[in-house]
């Protein structure tokens, strides 16, 4: 089965999960507190101010009533500190002193191994710097970074930067002698292949090369940038088995251990080294992509602050505001990089010097005053009317406050600057909050209603439009998660219900791996289901379980009578398209005759 990658015997998985005392695990990242056999918090995953987020040790589950998070201790780990399946595996095992053998470590047979990739890419990354440091083939790069970019020869090598001539098999080849297969090559992203002649070739080329350094010292993926202005400017290692993009953040290897008190987030690995080598060893930028909120998490476990240093054009303020966003939900005080006669942080240094830089640092905006400042960048205050307008604005920003000193202390700093009486502008805040408190009021029964519905539910899209085929699914997935019997009865006789018999393709899914893994040779357990799951659909799985625990008839007539309706809906929903079909080709005839007569 695909993803049994797992290597790790199914045994020590579950005595891994066994004892992983699932409360203290999860008590270790999150205030629990009792609540009858059960323990609430706030959930890690979500904002909240009233506890929706629960554990419960007998089933060794937890769920977020909130945002449907949700799954075993292991996909706990797997959310709270970004890992995979097999790393989260790894990390409770190491907590629980349990040891996995090594033999295992053997690859699924179309994987390449993590290990393989590491090795795959610090060769590479050898080669690359090589080619840097060439008197003819590097020239012009060193060149770049040296000269243009200002780069010392103490920061080229400790960032382990590197150069990939404009050459197509150069590295290819050079992979090739040192036993590294095209598959590998490939699987890694470090070669392309030819559609046509199903050639692999050389997938970075004419480009600065900035390795990926993973906290653990592995080269786990390379960035690659164009020294003139073609496009694209830069190239990203994409997914690879041992690097998920969104996951990581540049010269963190370098910043976690300068970033207890606060971090800086820049745009660019430019801007990044810049900073580093200027003695602001604690900035990091994502890889490419907008910060995720995964990024964001791993903000909130490094630090307290986040100084956000993105370019002054309005795509990188546009960027700063869906960043302080990130950051703020994952409780991290946002700051603002407010630059004057520089672009970026690189050019400013350069322009100004790291004196200067480390002042311009200090009087960084908060979030509330770099959008009181576009408010009033945006309104002209000496007229009246954009006065009331600037006012509202702000107000209204002011309503999303939480903190009551907070509000305060921004009113009497608003009325100041826009020349109003802070009782007017605090009674129209109110105002607004107590409107807001409707309007949320108001959506969360309609969303109670639509969750019932299915209505714009992401995880099961099929769900929707198939309300009782869901349910029926739902109910039959419920107990075959809970009952061994109904597990094996169900694997032994596809005549009671198979993979074809159900309508969503997350109800399809769900039970072709349950099946999948009660006939493989491991058998079922539900430690192993997170491997196969993204972390929404772990959550949903956790409920569809939780659902059908709650419910006093769950005996054998039940789970025939629910397979009986996955059989039946999907059959009603098949001949449902039939009819739909006939009745369209019925029209069109009509149509079509009904022209005919016009015509003649
Ligand atoms: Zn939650």
């Amino acid at each position: 089965m695909e993803g049994t990658a797992a290597m790790i015997p199914r045994e020590i998985i579950d005595e891994i999960v066994y004892r992983s005392d699932i409360e203290q695990v999860i008590g270790s990242y999150v205030t629990l507190k009792r609540a009858g056999s059960n323990f609430n918090g706030l959930c890690p995953f979500h904002n909240e101010k009233t506890p929706s987020f629960t554990v419960f040790p007998a089933t060794k589950s937890f769920y977020c009533f909130g945002c449907g998070a949700g799954g075993d201790v292991i996909s706990f780990i797997m959310r709270e500190e970004n890992l995979d399946y097999r790393e989260a595996v790894e990390f409770l095992a190491a907590k629980a002193g349990i040891s996995i053998p090594e033999d295992n470590d053997l690859p699924d047979k179309n994987e390449v191994p993590r290990k393989r990739i590491y090795e795959m890419n610090l060769a590479a990354a050898k080669f690359f710097r090589e080619c840097l440091f060439d008197d003819t083939l590097g020239a012009e790069a060193m060149k770049y970074l040296h000269e243009d970019r200002k780069l010392s020869m103490t920061t080229i090598k400790r960032f382990g930067l590197g150069f990939s001539p404009n050459n197509a098999w150069l590295l290819t080849n050079h992979m090739h002698r040192l036993g590294f297969t095209d598959e590998e090559l490939v699987a890694g992203f470090l070669c392309g292949k030819s559609q046509k002649s199903g050639k692999t070739y050389d997938y970075y080329r004419n480009r600065v090369i900035f390795p990926i350094i993973d906290t653990s010292g592995n080269i786990v993926a390379f960035g690659g940038r164009v020294m003139d202005d073609s496009k694209p400017k830069y190239l990203n290692t994409s997914d690879t088995p041992a690097f998920k993009k969104s996951r990581h953040l540049f010269a963190l290897n370098f910043a976690k251990k300068h970033c207890e008190e606060q971090m800086m987030l820049c745009e660019g690995y430019m801007d990044v080294i810049a900073l580093h080598a200027a003695g602001f060893e604690n900035a990091v930028a994502t890889l490419g992509t907008a910060i995720t909120s995964e990024q964001a998490r791993i903000f909130a476990k490094y630090t307290k602050k986040v100084i956000i240093c993105y370019d002054a054009d309005n795509a990188g303020q546009t960027a700063a505001n869906k960043a302080m966003k990130l950051l703020g939900e994952v409780g991290v005080e946002v700051r603002i990089l407010k630059l004057a006669g520089a672009k970026d942080p690189d050019e400013y240094i350069k322009k100004f010097g790291a004196d200067s830089f480390k002042k311009v640092l200090g009087e960084s905006k908060t979030g509330f005053e770099f959008k009181l400042d576009k408010i009033l960048a945006s309104r002209d205050i000496q007229i009246a009317e954009e006065k009331i307008k600037a006012a509202a604005e702000v107000s209204e920003l002011i309503s999303d406050t939480y903190s009551v000193v907070e509000r305060d202390i921004y009113i009497r700093r608003a009325s100041e600057v826009l020349g109003v009486s802070p009782d007017a502008m605090k009674s129209d805040v109110e105002r607004i909050r107590r409107k807001k408190d409707r309007e949320r009021k108001n959506k969360e029964s309609s969303d109670a209603l639509l969750g019932a519905k299915h209505i714009g539910d992401r995880v099961n899209n099929d769900a929707a439009k198939n309300i009782r085929a869901n349910a029926a699914e739902e109910g039959l997935l419920g107990l075959l998660l809970i009952f061994e019997e109904y597990r094996k009865e169900a694997a032994r006789d596809s005549s009671i219900i198979s993979a074809e018999d159900f309508t969503t393709s997350l109800g399809r899914k769900i039970f072709e791996v349950i099946i999948g893994l009660e006939n493989s040779e491991q058998g079922y357990s539900s430690a192993l289901l997170s491997q196969f799951f993204t972390l929404d659909e772990l959550g949903r799985i956790q409920k569809i379980e939780r659902d059908r625990r709650n419910l006093a008839r769950n005996d054998r007539d039940v789970f025939l009578e629910f397979a009986e309706n996955v059989k039946k809906e999907k059959l009603q929903s098949a001949s449902a398209g039939s009819l739909a079909d006939e009745i369209a080709k019925k029209r069109e005839l009509l149509k079509k005759a009904k022209e005919k007569n016009k015509n003649t």
